[in-house]
């Protein structure tokens, strides 16, 4: 049973906001798309597994792409299994090519069209969330609870290679028959009716989605990034203003409304969450102060300080 969908992260998004705002012959163009190209492949391979995940009984909680900070630093998993007698920790490698486990160095190697790059030890990294998502458990006076992980390799075309038998290491099919060996091994509940409840709430309000700076990130000047309203439907920026509102080229349908909203998220995920009257005009190149206060108004956006200094907040 689904307890959090798996959405496109923050992260994305503000790859997403800052690739149609940034000049076509940006020159730093090409790295920042290729950086993004590799955190939408490991999404769509989070997508793919989400077919897998589907065949689990109902008693399996299942919560995508959770960020908790645990005290030191923030775990994050790509999928967590809850039971009433074990947790599963999920980490989706959506990589192609062939796939050696060096379990000596600690290492993945892939090699692709003839050429070898390494990578992280998924294991280690999956050890390590583990030990974090402990420690937070602990915490929430939840202790000794068996924590297993496991490396899913989603891509069709990802070949598996090890230097010795693996157990954690397992492609998007097998996940069902591995959980079920999980619960053979915990037959026994650990959590109730009520502990489930409690730690439901508890991932829900803890998970952060993480935020990120690209102007420092890309060392890039705010001032390159295009700015104005945004179609919500094709996400050109070529609109046109017309009298109550703007029209896409490309003649697609939606109302002021949903235009602002989806623009003002762009404005959020780029710049800040927050925005004044005049910041708002600046953005999409509206002269009217009023204009602009009919506009926030309808967005019914909620605001601190006084009439002339007013900052309005961008709730999503
Ligand atoms: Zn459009």
């Amino acid at each position: 049973m689904i307890k959090k969908e798996r959405e496109k992260n923050r992260k994305l998004l503000t790859y997403e906001a800052f690739l149609r705002r940034l000049p076509e012959n940006y020159p730093q163009r090409e790295l920042i798309e290729k950086d993004y190209m590799k955190y939408l492949i490991g999404y769509k391979g989070e997508v793919a597994t989400d077919f897998y995940l589907s065949e689990l009984p109902d008693e399996y909680h299942i919560y995508n792409n959770l960020r908790i900070f645990e005290g030191n630093s923030y775990f994050q998993v790509d999928t967590l299994l809850l039971s009433p007698s074990f947790l599963v920790i999920l980490e989706i490698k959506n990589y192609a090519g062939v796939l050696y486990f060096d379990d000596q160095y600690k290492q993945l190697i892939r090699t692709l069209e003839g050429k070898e790059e390494v990578f992280e030890y998924p294991i280690l990294q999956v050890d390590r969330q583990r030990s974090k998502l402990k420690r937070w458990l602990t915490k929430n006076n939840f202790t000794n609870i068996p924590v297993e992980n496991l490396v899913v390799i989603s891509h069709p075309n990802g070949i598996i290679k090890t230097s010795t038998y693996l157990k954690e290491v397992i492609r998007s099919g097998s996940i069902l028959g591995k959980v079920e060996s999980f619960s053979s091994k915990f037959k026994q509940s650990i959590f109730s009716e009520k502990d489930l409840k409690k730690l439901h709430k508890l991932l829900l309000k803890e998970h952060t989605d993480e935020k990120i700076d690209m102007f420092t990130k890309y060392n890039i000047d705010q001032s390159i990034i295009k700015l104005g309203p945004c179609c919500p439907i094709c996400f050109t920026l070529k609109v046109e203003k017309v009298k109550k509102g703007w029209v896409c080229i490309n003649n697609c349908h939606f109302t002021l409304e949903e235009l602002l909203k989806f623009s003002l998220l762009d404005y959020s995920l780029l710049f800040s969450p927050t925005i004044t009257n005049s910041q708002f005009r600046e953005f999409f190149f509206i002269s009217s102060r009023y204009t602009a206060i009919d506009m926030i108004k309808m967005l019914g956006l909620k605001f601190t300080g006084a009439q002339k200094n007013r900052t309005y907040h961008i709730p999503y």
